[in-house]
């Protein structure tokens, strides 16, 4: 079921979104060659419950982080650890606050040092993939409407879109109805309608899109070593169009 949201409910996810947007704000600054992923978690940790907040994915579905981190090629939901950072590595932090009974979800990539022009451009696009998609936000689109354009934009620079792993519902709980794909056909799958907020969370690659896990059980990796980037923001569909409820 999909849960609509009314005017209070998105007031409320506004407030929860900015919590994340703060942090993705404070937290370039401190990815640099030699911290430690497990140091990010731990700055993220204390900024979102310093603002009341509580981190989403701390304990779902027995996660132990307070942040997923994505090294180079892991596509989604590392552990954060003992691993360095070092220089031209790419990371995507993505970062959850739960704050008066509502999640606000939004993933970022961040470059360590100086990073291959490749990657830049593979950034560069990701974005726009995310920015396409938010605009097929709109009552009376469809979810695969969204994945299409974000498909056709990536798969038009040759990149991989991950299928795996899609974008989703978001609320009181962290992951609702509808899965949002980031590929698919225009004019298909469930309909947009006002007061829907989504999670909408590109995650394409240099190369392939196929994804294998860690023996951690939680590490998703590209199959064949590729790069993976990522953006997401968290959406609110209304009257007056999207609404990103994860930026400052
Ligand atoms: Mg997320
Ligand atoms: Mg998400």
């Amino acid at each position: 079921m999909i849960k609509l949201k009314s005017p209070r409910e998105i007031a409320i996810m506004r407030e929860a979104g900015r919590i994340v947007a703060e942090c993705h704000a404070a937290l370039g600054k401190h990815v640099q060659p030699g911290i430690t992923t497990l140091e990010l978690d731990t700055l993220v940790e204390g900024w979102i419950r310093e603002k009341g907040a509580i981190p989403s994915f701390k304990g779902y579905h027995g996660f132990p982080g307070s942040i997923c981190v994505a090294v180079n090629d892991v596509i989604c939901h590392g552990i954060p650890g003992q691993l360095k950072l070092k220089s031209g590595d790419v990371i995507t932090i993505d970062i959850g606050a739960y704050y008066k009974g509502y999640h606000g979800d939004s993933a970022w990539t961040y470059t360590v040092g100086e990073v291959s022009p490749e990657v830049r451009a593979l950034m560069e696009t990701t974005l726009a993939c995310l920015n396409a998609g938010i605009a097929q936000a709109v009552e009376g689109n469809r979810v695969g409407d969204i994945g299409h354009v974000i498909q056709t934009l990536a798969e038009g620079q040759g990149y991989g879109v991950v299928r795996q792993f899609t974008g989703h519902g978001v609320g009181q709980d962290l992951w609702e109805s509808p899965a949002v794909p980031h590929y698919g056909k225009p004019g298909t799958g469930a309909q947009l309608r006002n007061g829907m907020v989504l999670a909408i969370e590109p995650m394409i690659t240099l190369g392939t899109w196929r994804a294998k896990g860690d023996d951690d059980g939680w590490t998703a990796r590209t199959v064949d070593g590729s790069i993976c980037v990522q953006y997401e923001h968290s959406i609110a569909i209304t009257a007056e169009g999207p609404v990103v409820l994860t930026q400052l």
